[in-house]
């Protein structure tokens, strides 16, 4: 094979303009994995990520000509990552699709102009498709075969198997950012989360396995990184006391100087204070809590295994400390009017800083999603972005919904707009976006 070009594809978040564009921006690692793995093995590959790139996708498609093209994306994606698959088809590219949303939703990929979808976060099996070599062994491969898929087994990977990610797309693009750290780098040390939260698909990834590197594997990467902000993209970093003990000692033994953002349990901070402070010593400093209701009934009804006691206490601990709570919450589909004034109560009483509102969304292909399927007023994979109503809400409308969520997230807004947390922010713009959004979908 002459063409040796593979272009790797992460597509832009939306184009309507109503996401977090600007405010956080993520590094995609996942690609730059498979840069090295490709690279390692002889390929060109070539990263083009939507998020922060100038030139549109057909143009680079025609630029670089690729012999194969892998798209990536969330749920919210998926329109995206068909667009792009047609495109490179179109050129006669091998197409390729993977990622969080494929892990789950292959069969929605099963097009004729997409060649080959993984589910697996095996990406060596990539290279065995580039050169044609043992497909019916790639882990979790599903194959094209025109008139039929085959769907091979998928099993749990093991992460420690990860080499490192090439990271010269992240130097060249400064824009990844979390809030006001940018850039900012990512990186993983598990798959999958040993929690069993209802409304979260992320504990069913990997096969459901959690899979965790050695931690001072983790801190050498770190070392390594030309970049003062490290974002744990981990569902859960917060545990294992040992392990952080472990990368506590680490990190100081080898006089490491950065900042830290990671998601945390509340269960976990509430009852690990003196290990919150040592992480705050080495530079904790954004810890993204799913504190998720604002009353137990709908904690337990998640399946949370923790209470509003443990959110109280963690938001305490965290705030005492100077490390930035953010907390996460889902408005539920059941709520009533007082329930989304519960929850800015909530924000407010408990002093958190920020605070991140989700709507509830079944997951596609979830047991969720059986239960809502009468309720669905859309279809669209673009509004599963948590920031739509993709069922009907069970006691309102779902005008008069979108109503009290834009009255509790522009409350929200202009709280922390007084107190100058996000004064980083282009505040017309977002603005003018939430107030678009409302015009189109109610409120
Ligand atoms: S702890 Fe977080 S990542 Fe884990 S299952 Fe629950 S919501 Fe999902």
């Amino acid at each position: 094979m002459d063409n040796r070009k593979v272009l790797l594809v992460h597509p832009e978040i939306s184009r309507t303009k109503y996401n977090f564009a600007g405010i956080i921006d993520n590094e995609p690692l996942e690609l730059e994995y498979i840069c090295t793995v490709l690279k390692d093995a002889g390929y060109e590959p070539y990263i083009w990520d939507g998020q922060v790139e100038e030139q549109p996708f057909v143009k680079r498609l025609a630029e670089v000509s690729p012999h194969a093209v892998y798209v990536c994306g969330r749920t919210r994606q998926e329109n995206f990552m068909k667009e792009y698959c047609r495109a490179a088809k179109d050129i006669g590219c091998i197409t390729m699709v993977g990622g969080l949303h494929a892990q789950h939703n292959y069969k929605r990929f099963y097009e004729s102009y997409i060649d080959f979808v993984f589910r697996s976060f095996d990406i060596y099996g990539i290279v065995d498709v580039l050169e044609n070599k043992a497909l019916a062994a790639v882990n979790g491969l599903c194959i094209n075969r025109g008139n039929r898929w085959v769907e091979n087994e998928a099993a749990p990977f093991d992460i420690k198997r990860l080499p490192r990610p090439d990271r010269s797309y992240f130097y060249a693009h400064p824009r990844y950012r979390y809030l006001e750290l940018q850039p900012c780098a990512h990186v993983r040390t598990a798959y999958c989360c040993p929690y069993k939260c209802k409304f979260c698909y992320r504990n069913r990834l990997n096969c459901g396995t959690y899979s965790a590197r050695d931690i001072a594997d983790v801190v050498d990467e770190i070392a390594s990184i030309e970049c003062e902000n490290i974002y744990f993209i981990d569902d859960d970093f917060l545990f294992g006391e040992k392990r952080l003990e472990e990368f506590i000692r680490l990190v100081k033994e080898r006089g490491i100087h950065k900042k830290y953002v990671c998601y945390g349990r509340a269960d976990f901070i509430s009852k690990h204070r003196d290990l919150m402070e040592r992480l705050k010593e080495i530079g904790f400093y954004y810890v993204l809590v799913g504190l998720e209701a604002a009353d137990d009934k709908h904690l337990y009804r998640y399946n949370k295994k923790s209470d509003l006691y443990a959110n109280s206490a963690a938001v305490e601990i965290l705030n005492d400390l100077g490390i930035n709570a953010m907390g996460m919450f889902i408005v539920d589909l059941d709520f009533k009017a007082r329930d989304f004034r519960d929850i800015a109560k909530w924000v407010r009483k408990h002093k958190l800083k920020h605070a991140a509102i989700s709507i509830y969304t079944p997951e596609m292909n979830s047991e969720l999603y059986d239960e809502y399927r009468s309720r669905l007023i859309t279809r669209d994979p673009s509004h599963w972005d948590y920031l739509h109503v993709v069922a009907k809400p069970a006691h309102m409308s779902v005008r008069r919904y979108y109503m009290h969520y834009h009255i509790l997230i522009g409350g929200l807004f202009l709280r922390a707009w007084r107190q100058g947390i996000y004064d980083f922010i282009d505040y017309k713009f977002f603005i003018g976006s939430i107030v678009k959004n409302m015009f189109r979908f109610g409120g």
